[in-house]
């Protein structure tokens, strides 16, 4: 059998957590982790913003609870959870999940069963920052590129660089006042699994603030 690097074995079994404000760069860092590390991201919000298509009665709830800004029911959320997360057999990264303490406490059942580790990184960015990230936040529906109508501009406004004919999506919970309810929201209800984590040891703390890959090489050097 070929020998496993040390880095290879540290992200063998464990569920990174990876806990900050909406508008922190959870997603953004997921997606590079998954890129060039490997990891699969498991994004809640992009579970949801898939479900919220469909012409069901179900969609059509997810979809005004996501637009207002406030959360999906926990029982819910851990099925799908359970569900999407049955098919790692390896380390894997949670964008968005646990954001109440019902959730961290299923996802301590869910890591037991699964035999896996967590492992929670804070990415911490101060709130006037959020709101500006949020609310100038664009994204390609082809490519998946983030772009930022205040610190990232695409080149041509309202369009991808990769894909110019294609019009930049505004999610529609990006509006000012569903960012307001989404901050409150992580305040309240995510903010304290931060100690949490902290308590048992589990928690490492990253500034989400300057460069896009000097963040990228923090997160990825503790994972
Ligand atoms: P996000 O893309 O992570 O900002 O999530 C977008 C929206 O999806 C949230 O504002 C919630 O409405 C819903 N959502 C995502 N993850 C969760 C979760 N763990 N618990 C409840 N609702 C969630």
């Amino acid at each position: 059998m070929d020998a496993v690097s040390s880095s290879d074995y540290r992200v063998m079994d464990k569920i990174i957590v990876l806990i900050g404000a909406p508008g922190a760069g959870k997603g953004t860092q997921a997606r590079l982790l998954d890129e060039r590390r490997g990891i699969p991201q498991i994004s809640t919000g992009d579970i949801f913003r898939e479900m919220k298509k469909a012409d069901t009665p179900l969609a059509k709830e997810v979809q005004a609870i996501m637009d207002a800004g406030e959360l999906i029911s926990d029982e819910l959320t851990y099925k799908i959870v359970q569900d999407r997360t049955a098919r790692e057999t390896g380390a894997y990264i949670l964008d968005g999940y646990p954001r109440t303490a019902v959730q961290a406490k299923q996802l301590e059942e869910l890591a037991n069963e699964q035999r896996k580790e967590i492992q929670a990184i804070e990415i911490d960015v101060p709130k006037e920052e959020l709101i500006k990230r949020l609310t100038g936040r664009r994204s390609c529906p082809v490519c998946g590129e983030i772009y930022n109508i205040y610190s990232k501009p695409p080149k041509v406004s309202g369009f991808c660089d990769r894909h110019p004919e294609t019009e930049l999506h505004h999610r529609a919970d990006d509006n000012l006042e569903s960012v307001a309810t989404r901050l409150a929201t992580y305040e309240e209800k995510t903010k304290p699994l931060i100690e949490y984590y902290k308590a048992s040891g589990r928690l490492t703390k990253v500034s989400g603030e300057g460069e896009l890959e000097q963040i990228y090489e923090k997160v990825s050097s503790v994972v």
